[in-house]
């Protein structure tokens, strides 16, 4: 029989603002043993906001967001962004001497002949720098000048409406298991898996480490990865299944996934997969 149940369910799905590259991701769609999230911009809005600031070793405020500002002027992480709005003000490009951004660490750059450093405890031991323990609940962006730690931003994101739904929905469609795998910390990686009820999380991946971790879960199992392409392209590829939210989504993201949620609607997901379910069924 002819699968009429493909081009029904490509159909249905698309007019939900889901997008499905081939009938046979729909097939796999249908019975998921495990899926693996991307925290930020995929699980969480991805639309950090600067909510505090708090400077050590005899700095200023103003002073740590300006130099933290002038750091990320080149990068477009959701982070660098949140903390030139917070700024808010134009930036003098000449005074930047030397700029690097290190993936899932942060940035380090030379301003006025300061040695800068801007991002998280990762890069801070890597620098050799000392920091205090710090009570933030949400994302700490640690600011260091010459060599001293001088203060950090606090920065929150907020966990995308409905998703503790959708983890339970997935267990309904009898998914065994789900997984989130961020860079950000192990604080701030705990709290959303507490609050959003999934069963396992991975923090303070680098990009690499996301590779490894997937293959680890993938293996002999049928296996989605849902992810928003800010560094986990080369995951969205080796899924069963690659899942891109189209909206933040970065374009080599939505090119490496097989379906793309356009408005990054995460309760798609599993409506998805209903969908599917109940297309398939349908030949002649
Ligand atoms: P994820 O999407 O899983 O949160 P990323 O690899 O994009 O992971 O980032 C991991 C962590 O690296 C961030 O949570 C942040 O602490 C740090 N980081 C990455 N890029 C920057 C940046 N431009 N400025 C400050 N911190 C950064
Ligand atoms: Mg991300």
């Amino acid at each position: 029989s002819i699968p009429l149940g493909y081009f029904a369910g490509v159909g249905a799905l698309s007019k939900q603002g889901v997008l499905v590259k081939g009938g046979n991701y729909l097939e796999r769609l249908k019975n998921l043993d495990t899926v693996i999230f991307d925290k930020t911009g995929t699980l969480t809005e991805g639309v950090f906001e600067v909510v505090e600031i708090k400077t050590f070793n005899g700095f200023k405020k103003d002073e740590i967001l300006k130099i933290a500002a002038y750091a990320e002027e080149h990068s477009n992480h959701p982070i660098a962004e949140s903390i030139k709005k917070k700024f808010g003000k134009e930036i003098n490009k000449n005074i930047i001497e030397d700029y690097e951004e290190i993936s899932g660490h942060g940035i380090r750059a030379k301003i006025e002949g300061k040695e800068i450093l801007v991002g998280n405890r990762k890069l801070m031991n890597k620098f050799k720098i000392k920091t205090p323990e710090i009570n933030f609940s949400g994302t700490i962006v640690f600011v260091a000048i010459d060599g001293k730690f001088a203060g950090y931003i606090g920065i929150s994101d907020k966990i995308k409406p409905g998703v503790k739904d959708v983890i339970k929905n997935l267990k309904n469609l009898g998914v065994k298991k789900t997984v989130m795998l961020t860079g950000d910390s192990e604080k701030v990686a705990q709290s959303v898996a507490k609050e959003i009820g999934i069963d396992e999380y991975y923090a303070e991946l680098l990009p690499g480490d996301k590779v490894n971790f997937f293959e680890k879960f993938s293996e002999g199992v049928s296996t989605a990865f849902v992810g928003d392409g800010i560094n986990d392209a080369p995951v969205l590829t080796r899924a069963d299944v690659g899942i891109a939210m189209g909206g933040l989504g970065s374009d080599a993201a939505i090119e490496a996934a097989d379906v793309v949620i356009m408005d990054d609607d995460i309760s798609k997901l599993s409506d998805s997969m209903k969908i599917s379910r109940k297309t398939l069924k349908i030949t002649w």
